[in-house]
């Protein structure tokens, strides 16, 4: 055997080793001989890689330092990448997108599918990805889809873009239908992408009906497209978050449809819930106090954990910080600003709440009851979840913890790897 690693609870709980040979698995047995290298599980879990179905690598890392979102919102989100897209360089787009792979990696992934902005007439990003899918191999599965962010039919030569980015190399044909003008424009769309990927033999993966409009119905399209080319199992529908907003019995026939047809569906929960839901005037209902509104009126928003493996919520681990962190994303508090606003309900608020009349901020003769995290900034805090490194009880440390140190490897040589852009721009 090549490798062997001992004691591994595989899911089902059964504690074995499983041997590695020429790259595959070649035994799983309890006692295995010796091997070249030898891992010890020690009882922990052993899975199949996590998978990234659905990033955009070319975009990763820009904020803080490149541009940044006031509003939070997605349609500023476009605005802004469109600015910056002029000035990628496939040395830009290589390294942000080596870094951002290298930390999907270190935290478990094994496969990575990336959108790629091909609305742009050097198809610089596509050109960058391309390069780093052969040198990144050794490492990650990376697969990359043709994505015409601003869309094909509407868009100046945007059939020609992705004509292009197949010639380049893309593995997958993107769409995204309900950006076009009209809803015409976005069946056209459709209709030419699945052409094209039948043409071509390439799999197919739109961005489809990302919007919080009810009338946004290009899914259905995708199901009939996917049967009439035989592309069953082979399409896939990312984003979908407009079925939010269908009627239950059109919702109904939707996925019977798309069970029929085969078309398998990508979920984006962090994006998405912090995107989707803008529009709405009342009730909106996100299943927690609207801390946003509150927090303009001058009410005191503070945060709890509220349970911890109990009949009422059978995770979590008692980490307000990973509260705050679910308080940005529910409650819509993306914004440069509102971020930090979100570590302050968690700290000062929440002391003003407990302790009426004696506010807490850190200065001189307050009180010594401090954290020191590992992070560098409120939003890199609510980024990151660090670890609590010391923190202090009037002056005496009452707990501490040692930071995770991760490495990857990088051509022969395990490195260190730490979740903050080499740039030194940390979030906040
Ligand atoms: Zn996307």
């Amino acid at each position: 055997m090549d490798l062997v690693i001992r004691n591994a609870r595989l899911p089902w709980g059964t504690v074995q080793d499983v041997g590695v040979e020429n790259g595959r698995i070649a035994a799983i047995a309890p006692g295995l001989g010796a091997a070249a290298r030898e891992i010890d599980a020690g009882g922990s879990l052993l899975s199949l890689p996590l998978v990234d179905a659905h990033i955009h690598l070319d975009a990763s890392l820009t904020v803080p330092e490149r541009t940044t979102n006031r509003s939070g919102t997605l349609l500023e989100g476009i605005e802004r990448w469109s600015q910056i897209k002029p000035d990628l360089t496939v040395d830009d787009v290589k390294t942000r997108a080596r870094q951002a792979i290298l930390w999907e990696v270190a935290q478990g992934a094994g496969a990575i599918r990336s959108h790629v902005d091909v609305c742009d007439e050097r198809l610089v990003a596509l050109r960058a990805l391309v390069q780093l899918r052969a040198e990144l191999e050794p490492v990650v599965d990376l697969q990359l889809v043709a994505f015409p962010q601003e869309g094909v039919m509407c868009y100046p030569q945007g059939q020609r873009l992705m004509e292009a980015a197949i010639e380049a190399g893309a593995d997958v044909v993107g769409g995204i239908p309900h950006y076009e003008w009209t809803r015409e424009d976005g069946i056209s769309q459709l209709q030419w992408l699945f052409a094209l990927a039948a043409r071509h033999g390439r799999l197919v993966d739109v961005h489809c009906d990302e919007t919080d409009d009810d009338q946004s119905r290009f899914v259905e399209t995708m199901a009939r497209l996917t049967a009439i080319h035989g592309l069953s199992g082979r399409v896939t529908a990312s984003h979908v978050t407009a079925m939010h907003s269908y009627n239950p019995a059109y919702a109904f026939k939707l996925r019977r449809v798309l069970a029929a047809a085969g078309v398998s569906v990508v979920a984006n929960p962090l994006t998405n819930i912090v995107l989707q839901g803008r529009f709405d005037e009342g009730p909106v209902r996100r299943g927690m106090a609207p801390i946003k509104a509150l927090d303009a009126a001058g009410v005191q928003v503070a945060l709890g954990v509220d349970c911890i493996m109990d009949p009422w919520y059978p995770v979590g681990t008692g980490s307000l910080l990973r509260a705050a962190w679910m308080a940005l994303h529910v409650g819509h508090m993306t914004g440069q600003e509102e971020m930090a606003r979100v570590f302050q309900m968690a700290t000062a608020h929440g002391h003003a709440v407990m302790r009426p009349g004696a506010p807490r901020e850190l200065a001189v003769g307050q009180p010594a009851d401090l954290v020191v995290w590992d992070a560098t900034s409120p939003v890199e805090c609510l980024r990151l979840l660090p670890a609590a490194r010391w923190v202090i009880r009037r002056g005496n440390v009452v707990a501490q913890t040692q930071p995770a140190r991760r490495e990857v490897r990088v051509g022969d040589a395990m490195v260190p790897l730490e979740l903050v852009p080499e740039s030194g721009h940390r979030s906040g």
